[in-house]
C-alpha cells in the first residue's frame, strides 16, 4: 500500500485521499514544496497542510485568521495524537509565553497563529529560531485588497517568507477569481519561483442553473413561482426547500407575503431584523418549518440544511462569485437541485448606483467603483451567456479541468439540444455563422473593437471600417443578412463561450482564444444557441 494512503488512515482516519489533495501534497511534499490551493469551503483544504505537517520533520505555522477556527481544529488534532496549538493576542501573556518556548523547542508538528502576531518582531525573531518544515496561509485571500476580506495584517507574510525562507509554502483559499489568486502569488513571493496550482472541486453537476431576462417585477413574479412550483412542487406537499433572494429588504418582504398567499410556508430574512428574530428564521428554515426563506444576501452563513431544492434570485447579486456561493446551497445532499437567475434592466441601473455609492452613502472611490462594476459586468455576460453555464462559471474560477464542453444540465445546452433534435441543420448553419465570425475577430488582428468588428461582418461601408481596412477583406459582410444588434449580441456570446477574449489594454480588442481557434479550424464543434433575432438591447458596455 501507498505509504501515504497508509500514513492518512493511520494519522487521520481517512480513508483516501481527494484526487485534487493529493495533488496538491504532493507538491507541498516534493518539488516545487510551493503551492497554492484553491478548493470550495468544505473542500478539504486543511488536510492540505495538516498532512504534510503530521509528516514531516519539524513545525508547521499555519498563519489562520479566525480563533474559533484554530482552537477547532488544535481540538481535533490533539485528539488524534498530533501536537498542536494556537498562538493568539486572546491568550494571557504567561499562556503565550509557555507555548512559544515549547514551540521552541520543537514540541509541536502545527502551531496556528494569528496574523496579528506577526507584527511583533520578537514573535517573528522567535520563528526564526525554530525548526520550520512548512509556512501554510489558511484563508489566503486575505492577502488581496481587492478582495472581500482582506486583512492588513496579511501583508506582513511576505515579509515573513523573505525571512525565514522556509522550504515548504503553501496557500489556500475558496476565493477563485482570477485577480485575487493573482495578488496572492504576488504577494507571497510565488511569482519569482515556481509553484504549483491547485484549482478544483467548483463543479456541481448536480445543480441545473438557468438564468433569464425579464422585464419587471410581474414577470419576475411568475417566473419565481413557476421555480418553486418545479423545484419543490405544491405548497401542501413541498419536496425540500427554497430560498428566493431578493437586492432589498422591501422585496424580501413582499415576496414572503406573495408565496404565503400561494400556500408556502415562507418567511423573510435580512439585516433589518433583530438577531433573535434572524435566528428563529434559521432555526426554523433548518427544522423544515419553514419551506421557503425570501432573503437579502444577509441569509448565508450557517445555512443548516441540505435539502434545498432551488435557490431563486429575482435579483442579480454583486459578481459570479457571490452568485456561485448563493446558488451553491442548493442540493447539498447530492440530489437534483436548481438555480435560477432574473434580471431585468432596471436591475443593471440599480446596481449601477450601488456600485457608485460607497457602503457609507458618500461616493465610492473611483477604481473600487470600476472594479466592483467589472465583476458585475462579468455576472450580466453569465446571464447573457449562450453556451454551458457550467462551463462558462469554471472557466471564469480557472477550474478548466472540470470544464465539459457542455453539461447537458443548464438552460443552454437545452437549447442546443433541442436545437439539435431540429432536423440537424441548424447546428450546421450554427457552427457555420460561429465560424465565420471568429474569422472576423482572427482578420481584425487586433485592429479595431466589438463594434467595429461587428460592422465589418454586417458590411458596413463607413470611414471607421475603410480606415481599419475592413472594406477589402473577405470576411467584409460575411454575415449580412443579419442586423448589427444581432452581430453585436453574436460576438458578446463568442465571448461568453471562451472563443474570443478581449485584451486588457486601455481600447478593448478581441481576440481568439485557442478554443476559438479549434473552433474556427472546425476541430470542435460549436455548441451554442444564437441570438435570437430581433433581440433585445444588451446591457450597454461601458
Ligand atoms: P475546507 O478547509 O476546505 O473548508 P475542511 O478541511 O474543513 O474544508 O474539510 C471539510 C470536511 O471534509 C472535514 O469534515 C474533513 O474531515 C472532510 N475531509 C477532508 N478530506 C477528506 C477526505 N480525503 N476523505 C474524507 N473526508 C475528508
Ligand atoms: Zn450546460
Amino acid at each position: 500500500m501507498d505509504p501515504l494512503e497508509e500514513a492518512l488512515r493511520s494519522r487521520f482516519g481517512l480513508d483516501s485521499f481527494r484526487p485534487w489533495q493529493r495533488e496538491a501534497i504532493d507538491a507541498v511534499l516534493g518539488s516545487p514544496g510551493r503551492a497554492l490551493v484553491v478548493a470550495p469551503t468544505g473542500g478539504g483544504k486543511s488536510l492540505t497542510y495538516q498532512f504534510p505537517a503530521a509528516v514531516l520533520e519539524g513545525t508547521t505555522l499555519v498563519i489562520s485568521p479566525l480563533v474559533a477556527l484554530m482552537e477547532d481544529q488544535v481540538r481535533s488534532l490533539t485528539a488524534r495524537g498530533i501536537e498542536a496549538t494556537y498562538l493568539a493576542s486572546t491568550l494571557e501573556l504567561d499562556e503565550r509565553n509557555a507555548r512559544e518556548s515549547a514551540m521552541l523547542r520543537g514540541a509541536y508538528k502545527l502551531v496556528y497563529a494569528a496574523p496579528e502576531r506577526l507584527a511583533s518582531e520578537s514573535f517573528v525573531r522567535m520563528l526564526s529560531r525554530c525548526k520550520i518544515a512548512l509556512v501554510a496561509i489558511d484563508e489566503a485571500h486575505c492577502i488581496a485588497q481587492w478582495g472581500h476580506d482582506f486583512r492588513p495584517d496579511y501583508l506582513r507574510i511576505g515579509s515573513l517568507l523573505e525571512r525565514l525562507s522556509p522550504p515548504r509554502v503553501l496557500a489556500c483559499t475558496a476565493t477563485a477569481t482570477p485577480e485575487v489568486r493573482r495578488e496572492i502569488i504576488e504577494q507571497l513571493g510565488f511569482a519569482n519561483t515556481t509553484f504549483s496550482e491547485v484549482l478544483r472541486g467548483f463543479a456541481r453537476p448536480n445543480l441545473h442553473l438557468a438564468a433569464k431576462t425579464v422585464d419587471g417585477p410581474k414577470q419576475a413574479r411568475a417566473a419565481v413561482i413557476e421555480a418553486l412550483e418545479t423545484a419543490i412542487g405544491q405548497p401542501r406537499i413541498p419536496r425540500g426547500g427554497a430560498i428566493v433572494y431578493a437586492a432589498t429588504r422591501k422585496t424580501t418582504e413582499q415576496y414572503a407575503e406573495l408565496l404565503r398567499k400561494r400556500g408556502y410556508n415562507a418567511a423573510f430574512y435580512h439585516a433589518g431584523l433583530d438577531g433573535e428574530a434572524r435566528t428563529r428564521v434559521a432555526d426554523r428554515f433548518a427544522s423544515r418549518k419553514f419551506d421557503v426563506v425570501v432573503a437579502t444576501n444577509a441569509f448565508g452563513m450557517g445555512i443548516d440544511r441540505s435539502d434545498i431544492r432551488t435557490v431563486v434570485h429575482v435579483q442579480p447579486p454583486s459578481s459570479i462569485e457571490a452568485y456561485y456561493q448563493e446558488v451553491g446551497r442548493a442540493g447539498r445532499d447530492g440530489d437534483e437541485a436548481q438555480g435560477l437567475l432574473l434580471c431585468s434592466g432596471a436591475d443593471i441601473a440599480l446596481r449601477r448606483r450601488l456600485v457608485q455609492m460607497g457602503s457609507d452613502g458618500e461616493a465610492a472611490d473611483a477604481s473600487l467603483a470600476a472594479r466592483a462594476w467589472q465583476l458585475f459586468r462579468d455576472l450580466l455576460r453569465y446571464i447573457d451567456a449562450r453556451s454551458c453555464r457550467h462551463d462558462f462559471v469554471l472557466r471564469y474560477f480557472g477550474d478548466e479541468r472540470e470544464t465539459l464542453g457542455g453539461c447537458g444540465h443548464c438552460d443552454v445546452c437545452q437549447e442546443i439540444a433541442q436545437h439539435a433534435g431540429d432536423d440537424g441543420t441548424s447546428t450546421e448553419g450554427t457552427t457555420l455563422i460561429v465560424r465565420k465570425a471568429l474569422s472576423a475577430v482572427a482578420r481584425a488582428n487586433k485592429r479595431a473593437g466589438m463594434q467595429a468588428v461587428a460592422e465589418m461582418l454586417h458590411g458596413v461601408d463607413s470611414e471607421r471600417t475603410r480606415r481599419f481596412g475592413f472594406t477589402g477583406l473577405t470576411t467584409f459582410g460575411l454575415l449580412k443578412e443579419h442586423s448589427l444588434p444581432w452581430t453585436v449580441a453574436l460576438l458578446r456570446a463568442l465571448l461568453a463561450a471562451g472563443w474570443i477574449d478581449l485584451t486588457t489594454t486601455e481600447h478593448p480588442v478581441p481576440v481568439l482564444t485557442r478554443n476559438g481557434v479549434s473552433v474556427m479550424k472546425g476541430e470542435v464543434e460549436a455548441r451554442i444557441v444564437l441570438p435570437l433575432e430581433p433581440r433585445s438591447p444588451a446591457p450597454s458596455s461601458s
